[in-house]
């Protein structure tokens, strides 16, 4: 396995597999790996000939107030994860590579940025565009994957590659969850024992209201509001947002019709937390 940190070195790496006529599968992450992103490593690898993954704790998309500082980092833990998983590369780039002084270009989605995160934490898709424009300029994918937990994230980056027609195909997979149905987060680690015992609720919320829908009720403010109703029920958790949206274009939904997206947003003492079914 290839530990990369420059970005001519991946670039030249990238080159040299796309030369040879490899197709190269692409997991972005932040890095504490957990099951959810070793599923999309797992995937990458099976789907192409050559897998990489890359880890950096991206500034430009965490708010000032955000927990940037603190995001959990564990690199020795994560390469023996990504070895275990077989990836052909992993790349670790460097924050001064990547932001050089003088860094002054964004991408801005518009629109599927209006809900949701969007309305909750301002800057943050425009720097998870811009990096994913930026590292898939510099792994070059043939397929990148993303995980449905951050659902909104998965429209965005579907939108951009489509508008700016970029040449990765776009693969989106299931959340993974631990037993109890808690969606794996590195920010999970923030949870004390306490917390962590009720976080499950956000899950038990969401599937309710799934069942809810499957029993046939369509009415978005009914849904979302028995997903209040159980979260009301556990006095650690203080929900942000439950919104039931259109899940291609995230327009905010009164009735469900076909494919809707129910997403939450939750405090648990400090650590923010999203979730989200489909309907
Ligand atoms: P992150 O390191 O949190 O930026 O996540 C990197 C990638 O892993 C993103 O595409 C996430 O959506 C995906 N991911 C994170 N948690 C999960 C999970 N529990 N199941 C599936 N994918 C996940």
């Amino acid at each position: 396995m290839k530990i990369i940190k420059s970005i001519s070195e991946m670039q030249n790496f990238s080159h040299g597999m796309r030369r040879a006529g490899e197709t190269i599968g692409f997991v972005p992450t932040m890095g504490y790996l957990h099951e959810g992103h070793m599923s999309l490593a797992r995937e990458a690898k099976g789907g192409n000939a050559k897998s990489v993954i890359s880890i950096f704790v991206n500034p430009a998309q965490f708010g000032p107030s955000e927990d940037f500082a603190a995001y959990p980092r564990d690199m020795n833990g994560d390469l023996e994860k990504c070895e275990t998983a077989f990836v052909d590369a992993v790349f670790v780039p460097d924050a001064r590579e990547m932001y050089p002084d003088g860094f002054s270009t964004h991408v801005d989605v518009l629109d599927v940025t209006d809900v949701m995160e969007g309305t909750r934490r301002h800057g943050h898709f425009r720097g998870v565009a811009t990096v994913v424009l930026k590292l898939f300029n510099i792994v070059m994918p043939s397929r990148a994957y993303f995980g449905r937990k951050d659902y909104q994230q998965t429209v965005v980056i579907r939108r951009m590659t489509r508008d700016l027609n970029l040449e990765a195909e776009v693969v989106v997979m299931p959340t993974v969850r631990e037993p109890d149905g808690l969606a794996m987060s590195s920010r999970n680690a923030y949870l004390s024992p306490p917390e962590r015992a009720a976080a499950p609720v956000i899950y038990r919320a969401l599937s309710g209201a799934k069942k809810l829908y499957d029993d046939g009720e369509r009415s978005a403010e009914a849904l979302a509001g028995s997903v209040r109703k159980v979260l009301a029920g556990e006095p650690m958790v203080e929900l942000e947002y439950a919104e039931v949206s259109d899940a291609e274009t995230l327009a905010p939904l009164q009735q469900v019709t076909a494919g809707a997206v129910l997403a939450v947003a939750a405090r648990i003492g400090r650590t923010r937390l999203i979730d989200n079914i489909l309907l």
